[in-house]
């Protein structure tokens, strides 16, 4: 999805000419959480506090801190098929869990920052976790500015069409993917 709301200002990917991509063209690689009021219909800051829980048993992999945006938390989880998957938690506060750690379904990791009127869970599942090789230096990701954030971006875009959506790196719908793992 992308988010023309979210305005022409640069956000870290570069194109194929050296402009920054807009921050409205990236494509969004997650799903955000805000806490749900009935009442008010959607409480823009009431998830802050609230504890992010691990989605299911596996090993820390990646702790960060991204500054005003809170922490990223990747845990790796092993399927029964042998394969790996990750999953990602941003805008975390307070991590309470270490790289190579491991967690139970349901432990907490830490709470969800305070981002003011945009407080919430940012989270995903991918196909890759240690970031290494996640944007290559000739790709609109690897030219911009966000190389040091290993975890990743949280957004996809490149000047490539079939390297443009977040599928094309790796990402699954993390609810579909639970749902269909459980
Ligand atoms: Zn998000």
């Amino acid at each position: 999805m992308q988010n023309p709301g979210l305005g022409n200002a640069g956000k870290c990917f570069v194109d194929a000419n050296g402009h920054k991509v807009p921050f409205s063209q990236l494509y969004h690689a997650g799903e955000d959480w805000f806490k749900f009021d009935a009442r008010r219909q959607v409480d823009a800051s009431g998830a802050k506090d609230e504890p992010v829980l691990a989605v299911a048993n596996g090993l820390v992999s990646w702790k960060q801190n991204i500054g005003a945006e809170g922490w990223v938390i990747t845990i790796e989880h092993l399927l029964a098929d042998g394969s790996k998957v990750w999953s990602a938690y941003w805008h975390v506060a307070d991590p309470t869990v270490s790289i190579g750690q491991l967690v139970y379904r349901g432990d907490v990791i830490g709470r969800v920052a305070d981002l003011g009127q945009n407080s919430h869970l940012h989270w995903e599942i991918r196909t890759w976790g240690d970031g290494s090789n996640l944007f290559p230096p000739t790709s609109a990701g690897g030219r911009g500015t966000c190389n040091g954030r290993i975890p990743a971006l949280g957004y996809t875009w490149d000047d490539l069409l079939a390297r443009t959506s977040p599928n094309a790196w790796g990402y699954l719908d993390p609810v579909k993917f639970i749902e269909a793992h459980r």
